[in-house]
């Protein structure tokens, strides 16, 4: 298993830092998050230390992809959540402050405090037309 001495999530799957950890299977640990957004706030992790979104192998992807669908189900029938966020960020420039891979699984609640990070209005339909041709296959 890959590891990094320095790094926090490595630590508590480890059990070298305590975390209150709520699921764990062979691939992932989910572990509550210690300032949470919401009640119920946890992180799901890669056992194997991965950097980011753009380094994680696709079926280490998959399995914290899967653990999260566990750990919302749960913040849905036992917390009453009313829905559910999944985030992640990749990159200082996108929030990322802890350099292993992780996904926020964000219980939400009706007249819960959190916002959209962005304005939703209208793009400029060519722009959008001229971005999409760079993102296309
Ligand atoms: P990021 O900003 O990288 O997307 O998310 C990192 C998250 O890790 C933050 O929400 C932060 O509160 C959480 N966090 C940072 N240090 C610790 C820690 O030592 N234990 C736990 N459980 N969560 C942590
Ligand atoms: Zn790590």
């Amino acid at each position: 298993m890959t590891t990094d001495p320095e790094c926090i999530f490595c630590k508590i799957v480890a059990g070298d830092l305590p975390a209150e950890k709520i699921h764990e299977d062979d691939e992932t640990v989910a572990f509550m998050d210690v300032n949470p957004g919401t009640r119920g706030h946890a992180l799901v992790v890669p056992k194997k230390h991965t950097k980011d979104l753009l380094e994680i192998e696709p079926d280490q992807l998959a399995a914290v992809a899967q653990s999260a669908q566990v750990v919302a189900r749960r913040a849905m029938e036992r917390l009453d959540a009313d829905g559910v966020n999944l985030l992640n960020c990749c990159g200082e420039e996108a929030w990322q402050t802890v350099f292993h891979f992780h996904l926020h699984v964000v219980p939400r609640y009706v007249d819960d405090p959190l916002q959209l990070p962005w304005i939703p209005a209208p793009g400029e339909p060519d722009e959008i037309a001229r971005t999409a041709k760079l993102l296309r296959d």
